[in-house]
């Protein structure tokens, strides 16, 4: 990781998915045996991996884990970017690039939500990796870093960027209880 890039562990708001302790099974379920092919989104399972080459002879409809995450709306990666209405088209068209360069390489990193909200814009994703690289992408682009919280076994990851400042001074927000804002320790 970055050092730019910091986790913190506190300060995020309880969403979906934590508290599910478990295995992923999306990622341990995928090792099988021959060679199958998502009939939801055409991904191709060869030899342990999932790529998008062609589907071979014999292949098996296997759903793919992204497309299961998605029809179980169970993402691998949370992010909640905050922006103004004016650099709103600039993280979704930079959410939109990172993604297809990462969806080309890696079938399995995929956006799986994207709304725009009055104060930026809330993402999913169905692997940790493309959450990471989006990150990355707003570090190197607006020189400002986010902040990384990883659960379940590094499972999930929710990204909140810009990252809230060091020591507290969080801003109230929607969902932050008062008493737990004003309790946090000063750095
Ligand atoms: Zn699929």
């Amino acid at each position: 990781m970055s050092s730019a890039v910091r986790s913190v562990s506190r300060g995020f708001r309880r969403g979906r998915g934590e508290g599910r302790e478990r295995q992923d099974p999306y990622r341990r379920d995928a090792k099988r045996a021959g060679s199958g092919c998502c009939p939801g989104c055409g991904a191709v399972y060869l030899r342990g991996r999932w790529t998008w080459r062609g589907r071979p002879f014999g292949a098996q409809a296997i759903e793919c884990p992204a497309c299961e995450r998605i029809r179980e709306r169970t993402p691998a990666g949370i992010l909640r970017l905050d922006g103004d209405a004016k650099n709103r088209a600039e993280l979704l068209g930079l959410v939109h690039n990172v993604e297809g360069r990462e969806r080309a390489l890696h079938p399995l990193e995929r956006v799986m939500v994207l709304r725009e909200r009055r104060d930026g814009i809330y993402v999913e994703t169905t692997g940790v990796h493309l959450a990471r690289r989006i990150a990355d992408a707003l570090r190197r682009s607006f020189h400002e870093a986010a902040a990384l919280d990883f659960a379940l076994g590094e499972e999930l990851v929710r990204v909140r960027w810009p990252a809230p400042p060091r020591g507290g001074a969080l801003r109230p927000r929607r969902g932050t209880s008062p008493s737990r804002a004003a309790t946090r320790p000063k750095a």
